[in-house]
């Protein structure tokens, strides 16, 4: 568990992300957190590289409405702090813990009486130097290594509470290296492209690598990374889980690419219907079809449809077609409509 959150063992992969406010600035942390919330993030981290921010971490963890994990670095009395203050887990990095050594102890000791888990996060930029120089890079399997000597560590003190990360900015190394650490342990696993670009390019390596493990049945948390404002990554990351139908599926868009036989502007009516629709309170959906070669059939399987021609747009509902509009009148009645739907499903 991170918080009320169930991690592993079958439970529903989860979607985090990570705020960007000075921790220390707990208004703005938590002000941050809640629109992450309400985008669809169920776990949050918060970085604790100074002791004005571990000074913030009890009235975060008390007030956030998802669990807070604290990200720390270099400074094991920062992993005290925040079991301390009762957040739902704390990540820390074998690249970065060197210091910790001697303290590993303790921290397993008072992870153990506070029921915190604890995420062991490798990352290629922060690969312990000593594997960098056995490998050479930050390969595969020194990020496995890497994690699960660092695992090793707690084990020796009877603590196994532990969830794993071995990110990488390469989809193919990463996906490599969590199908080796799947293999090598039963621990719950994060997954993670890190640095993985703006958001464009962020999004499809995500994409790509989440995919390809989620659908093999590994991974049991998610964070997209994109530089881009984290609402963005919890965005991506429940599109993701919900394309695999690891989650249910929220409002969809199943819109045509449009051709020189539409008769009608399916990108900007595409765009009109997302906007109006985006947020909806129940699962919905919706095409969007620019002539009647494929139209009618789409339309015809979604709940809510249009499929155009000659200015004109045919609205399906459940199957059937209701009325005809003119070209204008379509984002309207299609948002009329939807609303109704909403209302019968006894959504506000
Ligand atoms: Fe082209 Fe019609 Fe297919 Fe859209 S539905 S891509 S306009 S053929």
């Amino acid at each position: 568990m991170v918080g009320t959150v169930p991690v592993g063992g079958g439970a529903p992969v989860s979607v985090q992300s990570m705020t960007t406010t000075l921790t220390s600035d707990v208004n703005a942390t938590l002000q941050q957190i809640a629109e992450l919330t309400a985008a669809g993030c169920q776990i949050v981290r918060v970085a604790v590289p100074s002791q004005d921010d571990a000074d913030a971490l009890p009235m975060i963890a008390k007030k956030s409405q998802i669990p807070v994990i604290a990200d720390i670095h270099f400074q094991p009395k920062y992993v005290f702090a925040a079991i301390d203050a009762g957040c739902a887990a704390v990540r820390v990095n074998p690249g970065n813990i060197k210091k910790f050594d001697d303290k590993v102890a303790e921290i397993a000791r008072a992870a153990q009486d506070a029921g915190t888990p604890i995420r062991i996060g490798v990352n290629a930029g922060s690969l312990d130097p000593r594997l960098l120089q056995k490998y050479g890079k930050a390969t595969p399997e020194a990020l496995v290594e890497s994690a699960l000597w660092e695992c090793s560590l707690f084990e020796e003190h009877g603590f196994r509470d532990i969830k794993i990360s071995v990110k990488h900015n390469d989809p193919i190394v990463m996906i490599k290296a969590y199908r080796l650490l799947a293999q090598r342990c039963d621990y719950p696993l994060h997954l993670g492209v890190t640095e993985a670009g703006p958001a464009f390019q962020g999004t499809i390596k995500s994409s790509v690598a989440f995919g390809a493990l989620l659908a093999e049945g590994i991974g049991d948390t998610i964070r997209v990374s994109l530089s881009a404002p984290p609402v963005e990554e919890v965005k991506v990351g429940a599109q993701i889980l919900e394309s695999l139908g690891l989650r249910e599926r929220g409002l969809e868009i199943v819109s045509c690419p449009s051709c020189g036989r539409a008769q009608v502007d399916v990108y900007s009516l595409a765009d009109q219907v997302h906007a109006a629709l985006d947020g909806f309170p129940v699962p919905l959906r919706v095409a969007v079809m620019g002539c009647v070669v494929n139209g009618p059939g789409e339309a015809r399987e979604a709940d809510l449809g249009v499929a155009s021609g000659n200015g004109k747009g045919q609205i399906f509902v459940k199957g059937e077609v209701i009325k005809t509009v003119p070209e204008s009148q379509i984002v309207e009645v299609l948002v009329e409509e939807a609303v109704r739907m909403a209302g019968e499903m006894g959504a506000e």
